[in-house]
């Protein structure tokens, strides 16, 4: 197959006053953000690494007028880089410098368009803010189980474009396992109706799932239609203090016996990670001695009234207790006290942003081979990288631990220097995690921030294949260009 089937986009002479002119008749001149003051918070992304150049931020208001845009964009080569909430952890929603582009963002398309609780199904436009959607699942007395800590303002299309995880996985699965259908705009302005609610429809490809993961390289979403569970009515946490990271895929596996299905969340925190996030988010606190190399939190959960999830969950750790696989339990006896839990978990990406320059990874390995993937990197980050301290994080159950490396602004003083710590501390994290079966992004997808990665990460076919698919949806290469594949 071919290296590359993506047109190499045309030096475009746009005539941005004349451009910008016709999106405004589209879709109306105060939707139409130009000057810096406006546009500013949408062209950095969240962690402030990269500073975006579009020539402005569109603010469509239906799909109609998504279309509209996009057709003017291909029409003057216009590249098009869709935003949700722009709380992305890889750079995805920021237009690249050296090419006309615009930033599509997508919040005023907020609508719940239906909620179907006999075939436990909502639909939702894409700029639905996750808060959002799991409230109104709530309200029709079901649940939306995708949870992930920047909830208050990541969006629906945020959320299926980059195939979004979060503590559910385990349970639940991604988002890819939570979406029955989709709207999506294509790179010629066509709207795509794959808004089907269906558990079953092997009528074909399944086209929908291209799109899901796919960062807005194929087509801008406008909506989806989102499975729904039953609603959780007994629940219970707990924190367990661990001496090791073997002892919690060991305790895993313990919990899934006593519990089977019902275990609604299982996220570790190392004792450097637990501290960070202590000092740098005031009133955060973990319930158990800072002594325990590692916090692990917990959380049972079932819809039937009956179940005693706290004796439940008691129970299991008495057992991990006795079988030395635990040092420590603390059970939180009530929801504020398991919402103060949990917080320590959900403030992790806030408290890293805060404490300096951070690199962090979003790797997975097979769960059985976290604790010699976790013990490799940690040994060979302290000793290759002076002045660097490592934290873990993340959905241990789901194989995917992130791997953090703060580093000392005494040793780091330049951007510079910054910048080439960062690059050795993720090639020695993605050739492990590839050495033992992994990935280099488990839910945080590629944006710009991992390409050069991605390329010498995946096999020669695997890339082939991709681009081979990129061509066919958007061979004028407009959508969202330099994100996951090189410009
Ligand atoms: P944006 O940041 O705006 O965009 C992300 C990508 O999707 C970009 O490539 C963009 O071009 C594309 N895109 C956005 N909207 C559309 C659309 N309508 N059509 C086509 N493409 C589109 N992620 C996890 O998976 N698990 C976590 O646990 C997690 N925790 C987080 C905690 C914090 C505090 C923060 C800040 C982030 C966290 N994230 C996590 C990352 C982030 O929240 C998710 O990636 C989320 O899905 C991004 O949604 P967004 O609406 O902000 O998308």
């Amino acid at each position: 197959l071919p290296q590359s089937v993506v047109s190499p986009p045309a030096t475009p002479v746009v005539d941005a006053a004349a451009f910008l002119a016709q999106a405004a008749q589209h879709i109306g001149a105060r939707r139409v953000l130009t000057q810096p003051a406006d546009t500013a918070a949408f062209q950095q992304d969240w962690r402030g690494r990269y500073q975006g150049q579009a020539l402005a931020v569109l603010q469509p208001g239906n799909t109609a007028e998504v279309a509209a845009v996009v057709a003017l964009c291909a029409a003057h080569g216009v590249a098009v880089v869709p935003q949700g909430g722009n709380t992305g952890l890889t750079g995805g929603a920021v237009a690249l410098p050296g090419r006309p582009a615009v930033l599509l963002n997508l919040s005023r398309l907020n609508r719940i368009r239906t909620v179907d609780p006999a075939n436990n199904t909502l639909t939702a436009e894409a700029g639905c803010v996750l808060a959002t959607v799991r409230e109104a699942a709530a309200s029709a007395g079901r649940q939306f189980p995708l949870l992930l800590g920047s909830v208050g303002s990541c969006q629906v299309g945020g959320l299926v474009s980059t195939n979004a995880g979060g503590t559910g996985v385990l349970r639940y699965g991604n988002m890819r396992q939570l979406v029955l259908g989709l709207e999506v705009v294509l790179p010629d302005g066509q709207v795509w109706n794959g808004l089907r609610a269906l558990r079953k429809d092997n009528a074909g490809y399944d086209l929908k799932q291209l799109f899901i993961g796919a960062e807005g390289t194929l087509g801008v979403i406008t909506a989806a239609v989102l499975a729904l569970h039953p609603p959780l009515r007994q629940s219970a946490s707990a924190g367990v203090g661990l001496a090791s990271v073997q002892a919690a895929v060991d305790l895993l596996r313990l919990l899934q016996d006593h519990l089977g299905e019902r275990i609604e969340a299982f996220e570790i925190l190392s004792r450097s990670q637990v501290h960070l996030v202590q000092t740098q988010v005031p009133g955060l606190c973990s319930p158990l001695a800072a002594s325990h190399p590692y916090l692990l939190l917990v959380e049972v959960a079932a819809p039937d009234a009956g179940w005693d999830a706290g004796a439940a969950l008691e129970a299991a750790l008495g057992h991990a207790l006795e079988a030395g696989l635990a040092e420590d339990a603390a059970l939180a006896t009530d929801l504020a006290k398991a919402q103060r839990l949990w917080d320590l978990r959900h403030h992790i990406s806030e408290a890293n942003k805060r404490a300096g320059f951070t690199v962090s990874n979003d790797t997975s390995v097979p769960v059985g081979r976290l604790p010699e993937f976790i013990a490799q990197v940690t040994a060979q980050l302290e000793g290759e990288v002076p002045g660097i301290t490592v934290c873990h994080a993340g959905h241990i159950g789901d194989g995917n631990i992130h791997v953090i490396g703060v580093l000392a602004r005494e040793v780091y003083a330049t951007p510079e220097a910054c910048e080439a710590a960062a690059a050795q501390v993720n090639r020695i994290v993605h050739e492990a995690s590839v050495a033992l079966g992994g990935s280099i992004s488990a839910e945080h997808g590629i944006g710009l921030m991992h390409v050069a990665r991605l390329e010498r990460s995946k096999p020669a076919l695997d890339l082939a294949l991709m681009r081979q698919l990129k061509a066919a949806f958007d061979p004028a290469g407009v959508m969202n260009p330099g994100k996951i594949f090189r410009e």
